[in-house]
């Protein structure tokens, strides 16, 4: 499985992030997110980094160009280990340039995993998640329990309930992400390499699955 591409899709609250992270450690491969990119350019002052920050500052969309101008960078960087993309591509013009950029590298996505969860199901996932605002950790009041209540297991800062995970914001993030994201599953729906993974068990059972799809 060396030199593998792998994207993979999923809606807020679906554990992507967390599957792209251990498909990344299992098989050797960069764990390519484009949130933490965009963090880690802005923190080392690169030149994309400050440009991009000058949207963030004004509560902006980072434009296409300067996410794609990072991707560029992340893909020079895997070009020897392979790649696993998270949170990426968003919509259809993204796709569509993705594919693109990467057929004038001379790469290509090997396979994108679609991770499908009943929308219901991720309300009720969200409604329980805690994360600590101190150190970032993410737990769920039924999944990742902390050993106590509140409490975050690694730096005993208490925990809080982001406002992201209220039932209405969830509700109106996933109509968003369906919106923006259908057109991108039918356009590699078409390409070829889509596989789409039942999301609804706990992360171990997802895993599972993932591994199998892989194979
Ligand atoms: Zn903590």
């Amino acid at each position: 499985m060396a030199r593998t591409h792998i994207v993979i899709l999923g809606p807020p609250g679906s554990g992507k992030g967390t599957q792209a992270a251990r498909i990344a450690r299992e098989l050797g491969l960069a764990h390519l997110s484009t949130g933490d990119m965009l963090r880690d350019a802005v923190a080392r002052k690169s030149d994309l980094g400050v440009e991009a920050e000058t949207y963030m500052k004004r509560g902006l969309l980072v434009s296409d160009e300067i996410i794609f101008g990072l991707i560029g960078e992340a893909l020079d960087a895997s070009k020897d280990t392979g790649w696993i993309m998270d949170g990426f591509p968003r919509n259809l013009v993204q796709a569509e340039m993705l594919t693109k950029m990467l057929g004038e590298r001379g790469e290509k996505i090997d396979s994108v995993l679609d991770i499908d969860v009943d929308s219901e199901l991720i309300v009720r996932r969200l409604s329980k998640r805690r994360v600590c605002p101190a150190c970032k950790a993410v737990y769920n009041l039924d999944s990742i329990k902390t050993k106590t209540a509140g409490v975050c297991d690694a730096c005993g800062g208490p925990l809080v309930k982001r406002p992201d995970d209220e039932e209405n914001t969830v509700r109106r993030r996933l109509a968003v992400y369906k919106e923006q994201t259908a057109p991108v599953i039918e356009f590699f729906r078409k390409r070829g390499g889509l596989v789409t993974v039942n999301g609804a068990g706990d992360i171990e059972e997802i895993f599972a699955e993932i591994r199998r799809v892989l194979k």
